[in-house]
This record gives structure tokens, sequence and C-alpha cells, in this order.
């Protein structure tokens, strides 16, 4: 039951100034973890992040930075 704080140290970040608004990261997350608003993306649902880094990865304005493969 504890699990449920744990898993809120995501350490998932969007720097909303560098995002370009290409989408990406919406359609390569498993978790739905992004919205876009105003041609931005956005974080809607940080706690069902688990950290794969696909968006990290994927994003081309390298505006999200999460540390993958740890815990
Ligand atoms: S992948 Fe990067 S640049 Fe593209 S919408 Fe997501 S945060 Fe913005
Ligand atoms: S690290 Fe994975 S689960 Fe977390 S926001 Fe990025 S794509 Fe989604």
């Amino acid at each position: 039951m504890k699990l449920a704080y744990l898993r809120n140290v995501t350490t998932l970040q969007l720097d909303a100034d560098g995002c370009t608004g290409c989408q990406i990261c919406t359609h390569v997350c498993p978790h739905r973890v992004f919205s876009m608003e105003n041609r931005k993306a956005r974080i809607v649902d940080r706690e069902s992040c688990m950290e794969c880094g696909a968006c990290a990865r994927n994003c081309p304005a390298s505006a999200i930075t999460v540390r993958s493969g740890v815990g």
C-alpha cells in the first residue's frame, strides 16, 4: 500500500519552454503521462510514469529528462 507513495518520486521533468509542440511524447508514452495544451506538452499524470525513458529518448527538443532504468 505504501507503494503508491514511493511512486511519487519519479524523476520525470519537462521543460515547457523548450517544448516545440511536436506531440511525439504523447504518442510514445505508454501511460499517457503527457497531454497537449496550447501547443505545449504538459504532464497530466505524473504518478503513472514508470521511468521507461521513451519520452526523453524521442523528444527532438530534449525538453524531457527522466532517469530511466533506476529502481
Ligand atoms: S516530444 Fe518534446 S518537443 Fe515534442 S511535444 Fe513532447 S516535450 Fe514537446
Ligand atoms: S518515462 Fe516512459 S512512462 Fe514516463 S512519461 Fe516518459 S514515456 Fe511515459
